[in-house]
């Protein structure tokens, strides 16, 4: 027998000997490229919010107009009385918007990719996911009880061999359509061929491309030009487009069979319906917004040509996202803390979140950023890289 809470105390001690320890910081700002953090001020490169939306003056204007119209708060479940007006309007905007013939909301993305593979999966079913899929999608193959297959990053041979051998019922592949620790792609239009080929059908996590990639921000299966039936996909709410929540796009059946069976859709109080009113202005402004995705890009293209650095490397990401690998756990953390110090701020991301020996600085970009801010961050990281000797203890 052992003491629950002296076991909990050796695994915090086992974290921080290691550089695991993970800490929050209080924010007192909105989330803008500018924000204050445990009360000092930084230039943040740690946000989701690629097109600069959260604190968009046309959403929080729509949300203080609809919660003085609507209320607050949902009150029952979808299914009882809570599903409101916006909720619908914004489903019917959000289906036209990707091209997909119905849409459901969901009140997080973490619960929606959980709701929406142990709904459509079961025992005599089997789930093909990347080895480097976002930690929710594996959570919802495990609630579904299905066989659940883990594929080497972005490897499409190692993915047919797997679905050649497989005698499920069902079969579903999984992918983030852009990889939320490293910025790149997954290989939709072969998974799309494969699922044809096998009679499977493809889930694509599209957190970090909705809004951001395809004509107007309509995600990575536009950008990359897939249409077909068998292709399910999420977006999220809360980070380009600034709010919160996510959505699930599709077939009409499965919209029908996910509003009878995904039980985080289910059995749960619906998000607050002016955050759908906020989210209609968003989508607004993502339709519109082509200049920010040029400023975005734009900045991207600076910090990938004007970094020059030897002892660490980017990933070849054209994203948003622009991972900075360190490799150490504790000279990740050492170089966080340096550009702290220069009033910067980009987050350190260490095991479990990313493999071992990979650690790395997740350095963000936003269309809120300017070409100065890129530029203080191109600085400030060369002169870590001359003072921050090798092997650096944070
Ligand atoms: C952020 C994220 C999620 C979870 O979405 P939330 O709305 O934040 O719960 C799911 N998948 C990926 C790839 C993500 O990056």
């Amino acid at each position: 027998m052992s003491n629950l809470l002296e076991s909990l105390q050796a695994d915090l001690e086992k974290r921080q000997t290691l550089g695991l320890m993970r800490q929050r910081r209080l924010l007192d700002s909105p989330q803008a490229e500018h924000i204050t953090a445990n009360g000092q001020p930084f230039l943040s490169f740690c946000s989701n919010d690629y097109l600069g939306l959260a604190n968009d003056a046309a959403l929080v204007t729509a949300l203080q107009q609809a919660a003085a119209e609507a209320g607050v708060g949902s009150g029952a479940s979808n299914l009882i009385t809570g599903h409101h007006r916006y909720h619908d309007q914004l489903e019917q905007a959000l289906a036209a918007f990707v091209g997909k013939p119905a849409a459901l909301l969901f009140s997080t993305g973490y619960m929606a990719n959980i709701g929406v593979i142990s709904a459509l999966m079961g025992r005599e079913d089997a789930v093909f996911s990347d080895k480097l899929n976002h930690a929710c999608l594996n959570d919802g193959a495990f609630l579904s009880r299905a066989t659940h297959h883990r594929f080497p990053h972005n490897d499409v041979a190692a993915l047919e061999k797997l679905l050649q051998t497989s005698t499920a019922r069902h079969k579903l592949i999984a992918a983030d359509g852009v990889f939320s620790m490293d910025g790149d792609l997954a290989p939709l239009a072969e998974y799309l061929a494969l699922c044809e080929r096998y009679d499977a059908y493809l889930y694509v996590d599209d957190a970090h491309g909705f809004g951001v990639l395809g004509p107007q921000g309509r995600g990575s299966l536009r950008h990359l030009g897939l249409e077909s039936p068998r292709l399910i996909m999420m977006g999220t709410l809360g980070k380009a487009a600034g709010v919160a929540g996510a959505f699930v796009a599709g077939e009409k059946v499965v919209i029908e069979y996910l509003i009878q069976h995904a039980n985080s859709y289910i059995y749960t109080t619906p998000a607050p319906p002016p955050l759908s009113a906020a989210l209609l202005a968003s989508l607004h402004e993502i339709e519109h917004g082509d200049a920010r995705r040029k400023q975005l890009f734009d900045m991207i293209a600076l910090l990938k040509s004007e970094l020059s650095l030897t002892r660490w490397h980017l990933l070849p990401s054209s994203t948003a996202i622009q991972p900075l690998v360190v490799g150490d756990n504790h000279e990740a953390l050492a170089l966080s803390q340096y550009l702290q110090t220069c009033g910067i701020l980009v987050p350190a991301i260490r095991p479990p979140t990313v493999p071992v020996r990979t650690s790395r600085l997740r350095i963000s970009l936003s269309a809120a950023h300017s070409e100065a801010n890129v530029r203080a961050l191109i600085n400030a990281l060369h002169a870590a890289e001359r003072d921050i000797p090798a092997g650096a203890q944070a």
